[in-house]
């Protein structure tokens, strides 16, 4: 057996959807079983990246957007956390592997990529979550170049299809810190 050098940074709930706010999990009682088979068929490492909310809100908590999120604790939760991943990837980075994509929940006021809640049931933003936000402004500092994508649950076919590109479409991280092929911003 040859193990792989491939890895991929997950947010938590990925493999553990108990830890969601109150009410909204509808789709997947635990695992997010399509993303998480896509990902061992490409053999690729599974990293998971503490919770946010958790630190912040705990258990129990209540679904809301952004602006209860956008606060200076929060923020600095985020960046402590963001910090713990940002150690990992450097280590991996400077080892000569490779990191395939890092993956967040759209929607989450915390781990949005590229959309948030809009302010109309049923509408969304553009927009992105703190923890992402805080994330990504460390890994510019550090020059990290990685492809974001942000699973969204209820279409989870647009997110295998997104991600099984990048999977597909080659590695980063392979030449080095800083020295990768393209970024989500
Ligand atoms: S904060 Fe992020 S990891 Fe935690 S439940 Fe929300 S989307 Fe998942």
């Amino acid at each position: 057996m040859i193990r792989s050098h491939k890895y991929v940074f997950v947010p938590f709930c990925l493999l553990a959807q108990g830890v969601r706010a109150s009410g909204i999990v509808k789709h997947y009682a635990s695992v997010v079983t399509p993303v998480v088979e896509l990902l061992i068929e490409h053999k690729v490492n599974i990293i998971q990246m503490r919770c946010p909310e958790l630190v912040f809100d705990f258990f129990n908590r209540r679904p809301c957007g952004k602006p209860k999120y956008d606060t200076e604790e929060n923020h600095r939760i985020c960046r402590k956390v963001a910090m713990e991943s940002i150690w990992f990837m450097e280590m991996l980075l400077k080892n000569g592997k490779s990191i395939e994509v890092i993956i967040g929940v759209d929607f989450s006021p915390s781990c949005a990529v590229k959309r948030l809640t809009g302010n109309r049931p049923g509408s969304y933003q553009g927009g992105q979550g703190i923890f992402i936000e805080e994330l990504k402004e460390l890994m510019r500092q550090k020059g990290f170049h990685i492809p974001f994508v942000g699973i969204q649950i209820y279409h989870i076919d647009e997110t295998i299809k997104e991600l099984r590109l990048l999977l597909e479409g080659g590695s980063y991280g392979k030449s080095g810190l800083g020295a990768h092929k393209k970024t989500d911003g």
